[in-house]
């Protein structure tokens, strides 16, 4: 079994039902959950004209392989209504991201571990110290708490609160 890092995000339709419904999911065919973050809202990194994220991180005790667990997220989104044409920063009912795969560092044609953007996005930085702020980046050699601390992206992430949001009405 092998301990990875996935982020998780969703812009369109209902969104918090979206990352529920993607967490069982991955229950199902990737392994057991270990941690997950609180839910988060940010602005849509790339282009402020879309809807804003939920975003959440979650650890899981994977029994696939990478390129496997790369396999399994794509069928998730594919089966939760992703669609793909190829323009970057569309909304997305869901979208799924492999952070870190135990200390790994791989480039392949599909795939690239840890994620190559992880150090820059306060909507990845902030859920990640909730769950896992002493984890190595393997390559930079940083640890989680560190490149929080360095962190510079100006995007706001706030923790979204969903009894709140269910006694809106
Ligand atoms: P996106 O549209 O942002 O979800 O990008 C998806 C594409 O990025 C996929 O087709 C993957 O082959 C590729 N990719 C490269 N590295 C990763 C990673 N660490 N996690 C998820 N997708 C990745």
């Amino acid at each position: 079994m092998a301990i990875v890092f996935l982020s998780l995000g969703s812009n369109l339709g209902e969104r918090e039902a979206m990352l529920g419904a993607a967490l069982d999911q991955l229950e199902g065919r990737a392994g057991e959950i270990v941690a997950r973050s609180d839910i988060y809202e940010t602005e849509p990194w790339g282009d402020a004209g879309q809807p804003v994220f939920l975003n959440q991180v979650i650890s899981l005790s994977a029994h696939l392989t990478p390129h496997g667990l790369l396999n399994a997220i794509r069928s998730i989104e594919r089966q939760m209504g992703r669609r793909r044409n190829g323009k970057l920063f569309q909304p997305r009912p869901i979208d799924i991201d492999i952070l870190f795969y135990e200390q790994l560092v791989l480039h392949s044609r599909r795939l690239t571990v840890p994620h190559p953007l992880l150090h820059q996005r306060a909507f990845i930085l902030v859920p990640l110290m909730e769950i896992a702020p002493e984890w190595v980046h393997p390559s930079l050699k940083r640890s989680v708490r560190d490149l929080y601390a360095e962190n510079q992206d100006p995007l706001t992430v706030r923790r979204y609160h969903t009894e709140l949001r269910q006694g809106e009405g």
